[in-house]
């Protein structure tokens, strides 16, 4: 029996795209043999890839003029893979910092170039996100990065920075697909795939064409996106399995309705539980209403001796992975795509409950 599962990632898979691998898992579609058998550069997995890449870019209607890579490595490999791509030789960017993956991103590319931190939510204790009047962006910088969602925190924008010419890179590993998105003013977006997109393993980059052909000298061959791009993400043995897997997320969210019902869907799913939040006494959310996280919801009790008698009677409801993450403690429920609005109401009832008898 499926529980309902709330981890930050690796996170739900649609239980529908898990029954259709199961089903497909010793002999793909009458050949004989698992996807995981199969040659990258065979007919058959060239079609899954390129069904894959064309599903992903219908969902996001991503530009022509934008390459998809299907990259491994993860979100991390990203944060130094871009300055060594988008710095040049001797280059500096800006960064926005408003938490915990921000700030990775931030340490990491420093040591590839001058980082100026054009903005810092430090000051707001990372419970908002500083707005744009208060950047400082550089003239000088090579692009803008920053995270749409801190996964960690729960602080979400639900704006697009305004960066005039320069390039604007952003770390979509938890909001990717999640809601419409505007492809066409980003540089660059990377996800690592395990929360909106499949199971870990794979990195998914989306590049603008005149972004490509940049490299550091000594970047090596792996990670220069041109080589991926040239090479159509297959310079080597890419991770065919969780390619192939995202496939059949990216058909499933094209028959849920596509990213437009997706917003729907998970705009619900957060208010209800945001409501539950605000409308204890027990429980509580900190970060500023108007930058909250739809994807990654933290919270925490009014006393933390009763965090653990919460998560024990969680799974004996089959409330799965709600302990929230080490450095900021309480609870954090994520609720990607996969998982289901019954599941929230699950949730919602079940903090009720426990209120009742502990409030
Ligand atoms: N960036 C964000 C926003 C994340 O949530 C995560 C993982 O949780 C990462 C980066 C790191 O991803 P990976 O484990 O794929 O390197």
């Amino acid at each position: 029996k499926r529980l309902f599962n709330f981890c930050a990632g690796p996170a739900a898979l649609p239980e529908a795209v898990l029954q259709t691998a199961r089903d497909e898992l010793t002999d793909w579609h009458g050949k004989g043999l698992s996807v995981m058998e199969m040659s990258h550069r065979s007919d058959e997995f060239v079609s899954i890839a390129e069904q894959a890449e064309q599903d992903l870019r219908d969902l996001l209607s991503i530009p022509s003029d934008y390459k998809v890579l299907f990259l491994q490595g993860g979100a991390s490999q990203q944060f130094a893979q871009i300055p060594l791509n988008l710095l040049g030789e001797d280059g500096s960017a800006d960064y926005i910092d408003t938490g915990i993956w921000s700030r990775k991103a931030i340490e990491e590319a420093s040591r590839y170039g001058h980082i100026n931190v054009a903005a810092s939510a430090r000051e707001y204790d990372y419970f908002a996100i500083p707005g744009q009047n208060e950047w400082q962006l550089s003239a000088d910088a090579a692009y803008v990065h920053y995270t749409p969602n801190e996964t960690i925190g729960g602080v979400e924008f639900n704006w697009i920075p305004e960066v005039g010419d320069k390039p604007l890179v952003a770390d979509v590993s938890s909001d990717i697909l999640s809601r419409p998105l505007d492809v066409s003013r980003f540089g660059l977006l990377y996800a690592g795939a395990q929360k909106n997109i499949g199971p870990s393993g794979l990195t998914v980059v989306i590049v603008r064409d005149d972004l490509l052909g940049k490299a550091h000298s000594k970047c090596p061959t792996m990670l220069d996106y041109s080589v991926a791009a040239q090479n159509g993400s297959m310079y080597n043995t890419p991770p065919t399995f969780a390619w192939y897997l995202s496939g059949l997320v990216f058909q499933w969210l094209k028959a849920q309705g596509g990213v437009e019902a997706m917003e729907r869907i998970n705009g619900a799913k957060q208010r209800k539980l945001y409501a539950a939040i605000d409308g204890s006494e027990l429980y509580s959310n900190p970060i500023n209403i108007a930058d909250r996280s739809w994807m990654n919801i933290p919270f925490r009790l009014a006393d933390d001796r009763l965090d653990k008698p919460f998560l024990v009677g969680a799974e004996e409801r089959g409330l799965l992975n709600l302990k929230g993450h080490r450095s900021v403690g309480g609870m954090r429920a994520s609720i990607y795509n996969a998982v289901p609005e019954a599941a929230v109401d699950a949730l919602v009832a079940y903090m009720a409950e426990f209120e009742k008898q502990h409030g």
